[in-house]
């Protein structure tokens, strides 16, 4: 036992997140009920020592039941009692701020890895893949990362939710769960984040999705909202911490992504497919914004400039149009007894120059496409059928983690001929592709997915990228722009 905690304090101060030797090893001896002893230096791998003390937590009752939730949430709790308090987190984070934005960054992001608050081992187990599109590469990814619930945990949830509970967060991404033991946050630090002129919080994702993937959430529990105050959101995030692209999900359902309830932007240090793809037409430029029509199956305007003041201003026109624009002979209509036209934002700056893409989404359902107009169509559901929200609108398919084992079992059908009953939705692609004879590996059946990811986007275009899409889409630009040159 001892060596364990040894091991445990020695990986602490080898990542130099234990700031008080003394303080974490009493820390340890009362979470774990034992007696003193004398700290030494015991080098280990860190994931062998967690699971054993977990192992050991779990026989002295220490929590229950035995299900990976719950081994995270007392992971979580070990790792508090050694790591820096959300206060002294926040002051270090304010500290290197002042003097050098990266390093603040750095320290955050290096402290929730080394304290397994980001699943790092579980994240590098997510299958991921490229796929060659007629938009360019786009990405795909199997999300292995996020344990599946097991029904203790939701017996137990339901058990804690009969109990009152006063101050509990009002959803996942409240600031409010900063070191709770619910959802394995004791060991979540975020900082605070000044935009313009509003509190806001920024930490990262557990599960990340891309390099350094953070989330930037209000400070008040508020629905999401996508209006001309986001770009200026946008702007003073990417004029502070300038490595990293931030992006803002849309506002309505359907089209936005699965979490609506809370005001929140998602940023990090990646590059999307999105932003490698080919200008199909590039207009005039105006007061030195250039401004681009992308070939990108979702239709998106590129607006590149320097100037911070004009670009937001041209941005929130832009948004003011699209919301009012409807071509009802390409089923684009604005509102009915709702409003159904938004934006998905994503902001760059490089060199101090501005890239701001803008998405056009609506969200609007008919008889034909009762899941949405602009959503993945029936056909692919079988691969897709989840909101195409900002990530994937950007080129990276998040897919489900059920499609490991079918793609496997779906191999296994084209190959030998061997069925499994949990093909069945797959069935008529799995067919077609048995009979097209161009699948001779799983690599190929990996492709045919990139091909049904490249549907699910042309299906979430608004403007689609025939004749009659492009030069409607083309109008839609040239009247914003004439109408703004008028203002
Ligand atoms: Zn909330």
């Amino acid at each position: 036992m001892n060596d364990l905690i040894n091991g445990l304090l020695t990986y602490g101060l080898n990542k130099n997140i234990i700031t008080d030797l003394n303080q974490a090893k009493q820390n340890l001896i009362t979470l774990f009920e034992i007696s003193d002893f004398e700290y030494q230096h015991i080098d280990n791998d860190i994931f062998r020592v967690l699971d054993s003390l977990l192992d050991i937590a779990y026989n002295k009752k220490l929590f229950n039941p035995n299900t990976s939730m719950e081994r995270d949430q007392f992971e979580a709790l070990i790792f508090d009692k050694i790591m820096p308090s959300p206060n002294e987190t926040k002051a270090t984070f304010k500290h290197l701020f002042n003097s050098d934005e990266n390093q603040a960054i750095k320290y955050l992001y290096n402290l929730s890895i080394d304290v397994n608050y980001i699943k790092s081992k579980r994240t590098s187990q997510n299958l991921k893949w490229v796929y060659q599109s007629s938009y360019g590469k786009l990405e795909l990814t199997i999300n292995l990362s996020k344990p599946e619930k097991d029904p203790k945990d939701i017996a137990k949830a339901l058990e804690i939710k009969n109990q009152v509970n006063g101050d509990s967060p009002q959803c996942v991404l409240c600031k409010e769960n900063e070191h709770r033991y619910e959802n394995a946050r004791m060991n979540l630090r975020i900082v605070p984040m000044t935009l313009f002129n509003q509190k806001w919080h920024f930490q990262y994702s557990p599960y990340a999705y891309f390099n350094e993937h953070a989330i930037i959430l209000s400070d008040e529990h508020r629905d999401m909202k996508l209006s001309c105050d986001t770009f200026e959101y946008l702007l003073d995030f990417v004029d502070l911490v300038p490595n990293y692209f931030i992006g803002s999900n849309a506002d309505l359902s359907i089209v936005g992504g699965s979490i609506l309830n809370h005001d929140h932007f998602q940023a990090g240090n990646y590059k999307f497919p999105v932003e490698d793809s080919k200008t199909l037409k590039t207009y005039e430029n105006i007061k030195n914004i250039s401004i681009e029509h992308l070939n990108w199956p979702l239709s998106t305007i590129k607006l590149i400039s320097m100037d911070r003041l004009i670009l937001s201003d041209f941005a929130c026109h832009l948004l003011k149009s699209w919301k009012i624009y409807s071509n009802p002979k390409l089923e684009i209509i604005a509102k009915t007894d709702k409003i159904h036209q938004t934006i998905t934002p994503i902001l760059r700056k490089e060199n101090g120059i501005y890239a701001l893409y803008l998405i056009l989404r609506n969200n609007r359902t008919n008889k034909a496409y009762p899941d949405g107009i602009f959503h993945p169509h029936p056909e692919v559901h079988h691969i897709k059928k989840e909101n195409i929200g900002l990530i994937e609108a950007m080129g990276l398919a998040i897919l489900p983690g059920r499609l490991k084992t079918e793609l496997i079992q779906g191999y296994a059908y084209i190959k030998d001929n061997i069925y499994h009953k949990d093909l069945d939705k797959h069935k008529d692609w799995l067919d077609a592709l048995k009979r097209s004879n161009q699948v001779h590996s799983i690599e190929d059946l990996y492709q045919e997915v990139g091909k049904k990811f490249e549907e699910v986007l042309n299906h979430s275009g608004v403007f689609k990228l025939d004749n009659q899409g492009k030069q409607a889409m083309d109008q839609f630009i040239l009247n914003t722009i004439n109408t703004y040159k008028k203002m």
